[in-house]
């Protein structure tokens, strides 16, 4: 463990830096310049020792990783001895016990080095080992925590399907009791960390006459007989996290590895993806960050018409409200964190965060290019791979529209309660 997350958890431990300390205010960042004085002094170290980490180990590599389609085996291991595999899950798990506005924090500045990376943690922490904390059996912790917290394994999330993404509730993977064991039969697609994993919760449903109260969630080790994997995809983005189908074909595995009640399944998939977007607009926040740092370095460097670019008020007002986007997304995201360490209510503020986050990063890396004109185009800068990167923000964990959904539900609510 490096010494700066040693440092920052020894601080936790004598009860420094609660998230509830942060005021919301006030918060800037441009380039490498950051106010770090409006976070608590752990969540400030924390975050040095990932930023140092993603410029050190994942920004030189990220550009040949994208190319290769590579996992980034070592790098994962490397952050697994950082504890940012596991961040919230308690000590006693083998997980960092921090909070999660100190995950919120490290899936930003990983994914500003590597958004691919990014993405691999965040899966990790967030709808691998989420789900299993919170309905998990005690014995089931120990077993399918604590191996998946150092980085050697990780785990992955399967709830979407051939027929249905947004639509959930429509699962049509079928999971049948005999005698001691379920039987598994159906297809999940789009399973990030699918070619990495050792392990996967899965969704099922028990009882189609049901709907979704018939969906079941279960614990399935990678790999084991009757599961295969389908092709790798061959993805716009985040192409250094292998995502593919995962394919049952009467898969056996124990009655005990049923998580949570029956039936419980759709409502652990909602909770899960609901913290999950924390993550994925953290993810977006420093793919955005990265853009933008990638559009003010060149601008100050690149002449046109006698001076440097950054002179040009149309640049100007450009960098201005990819700083306004970035920065209100940011503010979203660490209070949907923040809500949730609280205990509160966090479904509609993760929503939201995930929404502003995600297409931020889209229109901040759409602008990126647009400041760095044929430099933008071209790989020898990295402003073409933020904006590949940065469109699956849109999409997983629930696409734009059904996060405009949930806020919408949500709201409404609120004004007719
Ligand atoms: C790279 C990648 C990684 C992924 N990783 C995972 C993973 O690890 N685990 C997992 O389970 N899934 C994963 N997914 C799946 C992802 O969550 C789904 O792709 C996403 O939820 C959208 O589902 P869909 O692709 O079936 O689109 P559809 O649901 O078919 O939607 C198509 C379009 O219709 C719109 N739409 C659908 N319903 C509504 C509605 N009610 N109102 C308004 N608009 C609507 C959508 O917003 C979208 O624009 C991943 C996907 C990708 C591409």
């Amino acid at each position: 463990m490096a010494a700066g997350m040693a440092a920052a958890l020894a601080l936790l431990a004598r009860g420094g830096g609660p998230a509830r300390a942060l005021p919301f205010g006030c918060v800037r960042r441009l380039h490498t310049v950051y106010q770090s004085a409006e976070l608590p002094e752990t969540h400030q170290m924390l975050r040095q020792t990932c930023r140092d980490f993603a410029e050190k180990e994942l920004m030189p590599l990220a550009a040949q990783l994208d190319k290769e389609h590579r996992f980034p085996a070592e790098q994962v291991k490397k952050m697994g001895g950082l504890g940012l595999l596991a961040m919230d899950v308690p000590e006693e798990y083998k997980g960092a016990g921090l909070d999660y506005l100190a995950y919120s924090i490290a899936v930003e500045e990983i994914s500003r080095g590597c958004a691919s990376t990014g993405v691999i943690i965040s899966v990790n922490n967030s709808l691998y080992l989420g789900p299993i904390l919170k309905f998990g059996s005690e014995e089931q912790k120990h077993k399918w925590i604590a191996p998946f917290t150092g980085g050697e394994k990780i785990g992955c999330f399967a709830l979407s399907e051939p027929g249905n993404g947004s639509d959930a509730g429509a699962a049509s993977t079928v999971a049948r009791l005999d005698g001691d064991e379920w039987v598994l039969n159906g297809t999940k697609a789009w399973i990030t960390n699918a070619w990495d994993a050792s392990a996967t919760v899965v969704f099922a449903t028990t009882d189609k006459s049901l709907k979704h109260k018939g969906i079941s969630a279960f614990l399935v080790p990678m790999p084991t007989a009757g599961l295969s994997l389908g092709k790798k995809e061959d993805k716009l983005g985040i192409r250094a996290s292998s995502t593919a189908n995962l394919i049952f074909e009467d898969c056996r595995i124990p009655k005990a590895n049923l998580l949570g009640q029956l039936g419980m399944g759709f409502k652990i998939a909602m909770q899960t993806l609901d913290a999950g977007r924390i993550g994925i607009a953290s993810q977006a926040l420093g793919i955005a960050q990265a853009a933008l740092d990638c559009a003010v370095d060149y601008a100050e460097k690149r002449m046109a018409f006698g001076s440097p670019i950054t002179k040009l008020q149309a640049v100007q007002f450009k960098l201005a409200d990819m700083a306004v986007a970035l920065e209100g997304a940011r503010l979203l995201t660490w209070r949907a964190a923040m809500l949730k360490d609280n205990g509160k209510p966090f479904t509609k503020e993760a929503a939201m965060a995930k929404l502003a986050a995600s297409e931020a990063a889209t229109a901040i890396a759409h602008q990126a290019i647009q400041i760095l004109g044929g430099m933008g185009y071209v790989t020898e800068m990295p402003a073409e791979r933020h904006y590949r990167d940065a469109r699956i923000t849109e999409i997983y964990e629930g696409t734009s529209e059904i996060q405009r959904l949930v806020i919408a539900g949500q709201l409404l609510k609120a004004y007719r309660s």
